[in-house]
């Protein structure tokens, strides 16, 4: 079975080695030196002034909009063609997603379409790199400086990712990191929030230790979203690979280009030449393709291929936001057009060009 992604790993021994002092020092979690020295290094890798650890993307994403304490009531633009976790964490931090639409292009969020959602209830925007397609920063930074707004970037799909030499880490008040498993990057379950304001690092740092500023004072409310020491390990070593990782990414990326560029029926999404790729996802859309989306699927499915629906449905169609006034996907068309005719393919770094050549022959029969 080839499935859409699978996990990269350090060998079995690389591994044991990395986590062999926390059997002697039984420090096995609470910013211990793992924690401490995947947090350095990535600030390093990732050219961030800060960075802060977390048990998972979905936590530092809450408690990066949390950390803002906006008020009651507020609203934050976001996209409605991303991970349930996007919108969920709005939601779950007390506020309302505005949902904008997004580029036909690059599917990211429409920053033309911004302006016209915003008024004094207006928070933040939270824009997704979707795929690890960055969106436009100097637009959206250009309307969160006009209107007073805070910009939190979900850069899930984006680890390692350049946009005109700079660290997507950079972008926007605060940027946000997966590293779950199936992520470019993993350190099993984690996730990070990047950011310049150490006054808004120490709060993060409190917020995902409950709030426990030192042993006798205790500032927030916060929950439990720290990052352990043996997921820690896992992304020191992981850390070891990754341009490695990302160049036989690469290779797999090419391969399919070169197979499924001009191909009738699919619409491939190019990566300009200012932006250093991570190689994440494969999307291609169909259009007057001989088949639907869903007979594709099973075509490829009989082969023992998994390719995947990323991004639909939309969240705006979730069943969970049906009360919500602003849920609802005919405000958002083009990304209701994209989700509906999307295809993730198998991208991972030990696919082989051969089995890359056995999916694009299915797709080009
Ligand atoms: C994976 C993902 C998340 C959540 O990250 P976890 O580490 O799984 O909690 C958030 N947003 C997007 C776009 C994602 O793909």
């Amino acid at each position: 079975m080839i499935n859409v992604t699978k996990s990269s790993m350090p060998s079995f021994e690389e591994y044991c080695e990395e986590i062999k002092d926390l059997f002697e020092s039984h420090w096995l979690t609470n910013m211990g030196v793992k924690h401490q020295k995947l947090q350095s290094e990535l600030e390093e890798y990732l050219d961030a002034d800060s960075v802060v650890l977390f048990a998972n993307g979905h936590l530092a994403l809450e408690n990066s909009i949390k950390s803002f304490d906006f008020p009651e009531g507020g609203e934050i633009i976001t996209t409605p063609f991303t991970f349930a976790s996007t919108t969920h964490a709005i939601v779950r931090s007390g506020l309302a997603p505005i949902f904008c639409d997004i580029k036909k292009d690059d599917y990211t969020i429409d920053p033309e379409k911004i302006p016209q959602l915003i008024n004094d209830k207006t928070c933040a925007i939270l824009p997704v790199h979707v795929y690890g397609n960055i969106c436009e920063v100097e637009k959206i930074a250009e309307i969160a400086d006009e209107y007073g707004l805070k910009v939190i970037y979900d850069a899930a799909h984006a680890f390692g990712v350049k946009y005109k030499n700079e660290s997507v880490a950079n972008f926007g008040d605060i940027s946000m990191y997966s590293f779950h498993a199936t992520k470019v990057f993993n350190t099993i379950e984690g996730g990070a929030a990047c950011l310049k304001d150490p006054d808004r690092v120490r709060i993060l740092n409190e917020m995902k230790n409950f709030g426990i500023k030192n042993e006798e004072e205790v500032t927030f409310i916060g929950g439990n979203a720290k990052m352990n020491e043996f997921s820690a390990a896992m992304g020191i070593c992981n850390l070891m690979h990754i341009d490695e990782e990302i160049s036989k990414r690469k290779a797999v990326y090419e391969h399919y280009i070169e197979r499924l560029d001009g191909a009738k029926g699919i619409v491939l999404c190019k990566i300009p030449d200012y932006v250093k790729s991570n190689y994440s996802y494969f999307p291609i859309v169909l259009e007057n393709y001989k088949y639907t989306r869903n007979e594709l699927i099973h075509r490829l499915r009989l082969q023992g291929i998994n390719a995947r629906k990323y991004f639909y449905p939309l969240t705006n169609s979730f069943s969970c936001y049906k009360s919500f006034p602003n849920a609802n996907i005919a405000d958002t068309p083009i990304a209701q057009q994209i989700a509906l005719r999307v295809l993730t393919l198998p991208l991972y770094a030990d696919l082989s060009l051969e089995d890359v050549d056995r999916i694009c022959d299915i797709i080009l029969e």
